[in-house]
């Protein structure tokens, strides 16, 4: 069977109360194709996810961007895992690079994070990516099998796991990987599951690009064959995100 395409919107820390109303109306306004041929995931900051979720068209989902790493309790401004499943909130961004980068989650952190959120019975959009230095010194494969190893190494079922691979040099700054270069990446990356987890997760685990997606470069990275859909950031706020959405036909007639 297929990978089915997945298309996550993560609005990060923007928006006002009408703003988020503009493009809620604006995500269920649009066409896109079916369901059964692309999962649609948007992201909005805590403060506006019940309001998204209530609001939103139902054949699209919300995510949180992050969550507490173990049960809640006395953790000051941190939202747990139970809370969102309470609210019956099915996904949740981890590991984002800004997180890691800014916030300073470590791999085994943010490897906690997936796999205390996965056993809540959240799904996870777990992210990974090699910086401009890290690239430049040709350790891009090794730092995202290092970030995957470390997921792998306290998951055992991927059934609810989308791999994002997002290039830190190319979040938010308009230069976005080559087809060829995302598709090199995920190729070994997916090489990576097959030998150190298993050929069935290497076969069905889907690995999302992010990084400067946006409607005109959509469909040509969508037509790379390890690329199963995208994470995107600044589009995912613009009419824009129903034509990458959209870009999931060119699976259907690869
Ligand atoms: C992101 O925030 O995950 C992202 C990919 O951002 P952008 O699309 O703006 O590069």
């Amino acid at each position: 069977m297929g990978r089915k395409f997945f298309v996550g919107g993560n609005w990060k820390c923007n928006g006002t109360f009408d703003e988020v109303k503009k493009i809620v109306k604006i995500l269920n306004e649009g066409q896109v194709p079916p369901q059964d041929v692309v999962e649609v995931v948007v992201s909005p900051p805590y403060v506006f996810l019940p309001v998204v979720k209530s609001s939103l068209r139902p054949d699209f989902h919300v995510a949180a961007q992050n969550c507490w790493v173990k049960k809640g309790g006395a953790f000051t401004g941190e939202v747990s895992a139970e809370m969102l499943v309470n609210l019956e909130v099915p996904w949740v961004i981890l590991g984002h690079s800004e997180r890691r980068l800014i916030l300073g989650e470590s791999n085994e952190f943010v490897a906690d994070k997936v796999a205390y959120a996965l056993a809540q019975g959240l799904k996870v959009i777990a992210c990974v990516g090699e910086t401009l230095e890290q690239r430049e010194s040709g350790s891009t494969v090794e730092v995202v099998a290092a970030q995957t190893k470390a997921i792998a190494a306290k998951v055992s079922d991927w059934t609810n796991v989308v791999l994002a691979y997002e290039p830190v040099w190319a979040i938010g700054t308009g230069k976005v990987a080559s087809p060829a270069q995302a598709q090199e990446v995920h190729f070994e990356l997916r090489k990576w599951l097959q030998a150190n987890v298993s050929p069935e997760v290497a076969a069905t685990t889907r690995i999302i690009y992010g990084g400067s997606v946006n409607g005109a470069n959509s469909k040509e990275l969508a037509g790379q064959p390890d690329v199963d859909g995208f994470l995107v950031g600044g589009a995912s706020l613009k009419p824009e995100f129903i034509d990458i959405i959209k870009s999931a036909e060119v699976k259907k007639c690869a």
